[in-house]
């Protein structure tokens, strides 16, 4: 299995030179962009590592389904889709155009940055270190590895260049979709993106949404249910303004990120974590999404 992974990985790792790292966020334009690692596990226990599977890169929008799944636990399903909806944008992750056009100006979805701002003001804790406090623990009980920080020099750089993310949330406070302090939440969203973590922690996040919301220790953290609606929200809004496409060709519950993380979920049977920091032009890991097409093809994953 490893040497045909490997096989698999290397060929991929030459398609990362079409495409290049994200370089709008001061300091993820140092990532390598030959970078590609995988990681694999099963609920079976059986775990594959190959490639730059233990490079550390900040997980970005990766964070999103895990902060909508917080959300949930802190405020009851129909609350939280009270200030985010359900539907795909077909726009960019960083788009504002729909919140102006549409009639409601409700965030689209939570995977996108508006509508994970609004998830991420949602967060409960008596003030945005404390809301970051109860994020980063839920992260590290799901990544099963205590040792995730930020990067601190991408936290400011997010911070300090994020005038868009700061455009919408002010736009979704005066709309009525974000209650709180807007700087409290757009603090812990930036926070949020900058975690540090491989392709292994994203393979056990994956893998415990394979499990349905259960820790390979056998605790149950969310319900099958609130499992259910992250893996719905990844296939349908999980790739950016790619997912239809990306439905079509892997089939798979997946998120992508701007550093290049992909987490990709094979309900009851494997959790793949990715990392490939060479972006296309939709944001997605350019040697990722290829790898990811051919492992669905060889190990018939997809799940329609
Ligand atoms: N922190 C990034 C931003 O808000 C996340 C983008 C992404 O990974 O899609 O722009």
């Amino acid at each position: 299995m490893e040497q045909f992974l490997n096989k698999l990985l290397e060929k991929n790792r030459a398609k990362c030179q079409f495409g290049s790292v994200a370089d709008y966020i001061p300091g993820l334009d140092k990532a390598d962009r030959n970078h590609l690692g995988l990681c694999i596990m099963k609920t079976d226990g059986t775990v594959q590592r190959v490639g730059d599977y233990d490079v550390k890169f900040t997980i970005q929008s990766v964070s999103k389904p895990l902060t909508l799944m917080l959300a949930i636990l802190d405020n009851g399903v129909d609350h939280v889709f009270s200030k985010v909806g359900m539907e795909p944008t077909g726009d960019a992750f960083n788009s504002i155009k729909k919140l102006e056009t549409h009639d409601t100006h409700k965030p689209f979805n939570p995977m996108i940055n508006a509508g994970a701002i609004a998830t991420t003001a949602l967060i409960k804790g008596r003030d945005a270190q404390d809301k970051f406090r109860r994020v980063l623990e839920f992260f590290r009980k799901i990544c099963e590895n205590d040792t995730l920080e930020i990067d601190e020099d991408i936290y400011r750089g997010e911070k300090e260049t994020g005038n868009k993310n700061r455009a919408m949330g002010y736009f979704m406070k005066g709309e009525g979709y974000i209650d709180g302090d807007v700087e409290d939440a757009l603090d812990v969203y930036f926070k949020q993106c900058s975690i540090l973590v491989t392709a292994e922690d994203l393979a056990r996040v994956a893998l415990f949404l394979a499990r349905g919301g259960v820790l390979s220790n056998g605790e149950r953290v969310v319900s099958e249910y609130v499992a259910k609606i992250a893996k719905t929200l990844m296939v349908t809004c999980g790739m950016y303004d790619g997912s239809g496409e990306f439905a079509l060709m892997v089939g798979v519950p997946s998120k992508s990120g701007v550093g290049g993380g992909i987490c990709s979920v094979v309900p009851g049977r494997m959790g793949i974590g990715i990392y490939g920091p060479s972006l296309d032009k939709k944001g997605n890991s350019i040697g990722g999404y290829s790898l990811l097409k051919d492992l669905s093809k060889e190990l018939s994953l997809s799940i329609f």
